[in-house]
């Protein structure tokens, strides 16, 4: 059975919206299999979001990353990567589908509320930047 990484980004706990995002996941059928808040660094941030390192946004995306707590998680359910993702909505709200957590919730394309794993591969790295072995039952 298939795990992603899933973080509710500073946006949305400032605005206490991280239950209703959970509800959201836990109501497609994910499972939420590990979870904590915390306070990212700019620099883990930095080296969370690499891949982008190159892209005009990085210093806005980073910012903001570590601008207030986040929760992660590790969401579990068949197909955990690409369901996540549908029920996240695109990254710009503006294109997001009716109903998906960045249709209902995100602010703008940079501060859109939830974060996850693009792809099986990068869900296994991703789950191993933020949680133990002894934190994942
Ligand atoms: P995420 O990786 O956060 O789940 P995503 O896979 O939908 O989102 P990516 O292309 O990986 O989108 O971009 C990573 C993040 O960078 C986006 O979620 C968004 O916060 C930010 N971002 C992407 N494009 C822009 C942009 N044009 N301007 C500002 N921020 C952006
Ligand atoms: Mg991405």
């Amino acid at each position: 059975i298939e795990r992603t990484l899933s973080i509710i980004k500073p946006d949305a706990t400032r605005r206490n919206l991280t239950g209703k995002i959970a509800a959201k996941f836990e109501e497609a059928g994910l499972r939420i299999v590990a979870q904590k808040r915390i306070l990212l660094t700019r620099a883990q941030a930095e080296k969370f979001y690499e891949v982008h390192a190159a892209r005009p946004f990085f210093g806005e995306l980073t910012d903001f990353m570590a601008s207030g707590p986040v929760v992660v998680q590790v969401l579990e359910g068949e197909g955990a990567v690409l369901k996540n993702r549908e029920v996240m909505g695109a990254t710009n709200p503006k294109d997001a589908a009716p109903g998906t957590i960045r249709a209902e919730f995100a602010e703008s394309v940079g501060e859109n509320s939830v974060h996850g794993s693009d792809a099986p591969e990068t869900a296994a790295q991703e789950i191993a930047f933020f949680f133990s072995g002894l934190e994942l039952v």
